[in-house]
């Protein structure tokens, strides 16, 4: 959460993942929040770890909580972006486009079927047209019987969604929610289907033209970095991270649409459209400063950009530089016995920097610290990783 502080983010929209279990694994941060140690408002959605048992798990969730439990700070925002498994169309662009099962259909109706009905808002991972083709196709069906205007539901990603499926979208009331996987698997996605093609993934701009509700985000942490200025760039500059340029100039955004989508714009998709994404008297007193002018500063600098004062319901969450005197006590380090405690920083890169008059080689004999009771001694690097290679990133 420092991190993220350090970054400049305030609020973030938890789309689940892989083995988060609902609610035996988020007891750690619900036990932050009642301490009222969160630096960030968390809303977050419930994603099932459960293939075969989709429903089951979405029919224990409603009877648990529902949408909007909590507070300001942590709450339950919905289901997915994981809704039933035979829907995940999984976004490797080194790898030809996923056909998806025919069990698709009939499992993603009941689940959404049963979200409707208790107006759950839901979020659902799409990639590909051909995928959303058929998710809307679902949705439609659903909504002749439980309608899902007013839901905020949503679609994250959508990377080739064609003109006529932004029109079913907007149709159903749904919205956006785009991040910068493209930033990092650009080239590869060009490799694959040319350049014409990866010159709208996604098209933002046809999206905000159509009035769509459109948030923007990044995907971290497995599929692209946490940093939202990478992503900023991403949106204006039109580039991946490794330089290429993806889209024209009209398929770019300016420095202030962008900015937008990171506001009020993700403030559609928690519903705090109110109290988000707006400095005005009645919006939470979330704000940051920042180490230089995004509006003015050369395209190449947003990505550098980050927080020198960090603002949380008018609390300091992160300070430094100018504002260093309002920074929160540094976090504790665990395990206590942790090098970094004793250097700071990130271990040894940092160690050989601040500790010059020390001769370190990592490649002949180092000695590292091992825990043993309760102090601490040097043992040579061969014994803590047995006989074998030591090869390893330093
Ligand atoms: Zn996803």
């Amino acid at each position: 959460m420092r991190e993220l502080n350090r970054l400049g983010l305030t609020s973030v929209c938890d789309a689940g993942g892989g083995f988060q279990n609902y609610p035996d694994d988020y007891a750690v941060i619900s036990e932050l929040h009642q301490r009222g140690e969160l630096s960030l408002r968390i809303a977050y959605n419930l994603f099932t770890q459960n293939k075969g048992g989709e429903k089951a798990d979405f029919q224990r969730w409603i009877g648990m909580t529902r949408p909007g439990s909590g507070d300001d700070y942590y709450k339950v925002n919905g289901a997915g972006e994981m809704l039933v498994f035979s829907a995940a169309d999984f976004e490797d662009f080194l790898e030809p486009r996923p056909d998806l099962p025919t069990s698709l259909e009939p499992e993603l109706k009941e689940v959404v079927t049963l979200l409707a009905q208790n107006r759950w808002p839901f979020r659902l991972h799409a990639t590909y047209e051909e995928s959303i083709n058929r998710f809307l196709n679902v949705f439609e069906e659903v909504n002749r019987e439980v309608p899902l205007q007013g839901l905020h539901w949503f679609f994250d990603h959508c990377e080739t969604i064609s003109d006529r499926s932004l029109e079913r979208v907007k149709a159903l009331g749904g919205g956006i929610a785009i991040q910068h996987r493209m930033a990092f698997q650009g080239e590869y996605f060009v490799n694959r289907y040319g350049a014409a093609t990866a010159a709208r993934t996604p098209p933002v701009r046809r999206m905000l033209e159509m009035g769509l509700p459109v948030g923007a985000g990044t995907d971290a942490t497995r599929v692209a970095n946490y940093n939202p200025w990478n992503s900023l760039y991403w949106l204006v500059a039109g580039k991946t991270v490794g330089g290429l340029s993806l889209y024209p100039e009209k398929n770019c955004l300016s420095r202030e649409e962008a900015l937008r989508l990171y506001t009020q714009g993700s403030a559609w998709f928690s519903r705090d459209e109110e109290v988000k994404g707006v400095i005005k008297p009645g919006q939470l007193a979330d704000l940051i400063v920042l180490s230089d002018d995004y509006f003015s500063v050369p395209e190449e600098k947003i990505k550098s950009l980050h927080s020198v004062l960090t603002l949380l319901g008018g609390k300091p969450v992160w300070a430094e530089a100018e504002f260093k005197d309002h920074a929160p006590p540094e976090l504790p380090v665990t395990p206590d016995w942790s090098p970094v405690a004793k250097f700071g920083g990130y271990g040894a890169p940092h160690f050989l920097r601040s500790e010059r008059s020390v001769s370190f080689s990592p490649w002949a004999s180092p000695k590292v610290m091992r825990r043993s009771g309760v102090q601490a001694e040097p043992v040579p690097l061969s014994q803590l990783w047995g006989s074998g290679c030591d090869c390893f990133a330093f």
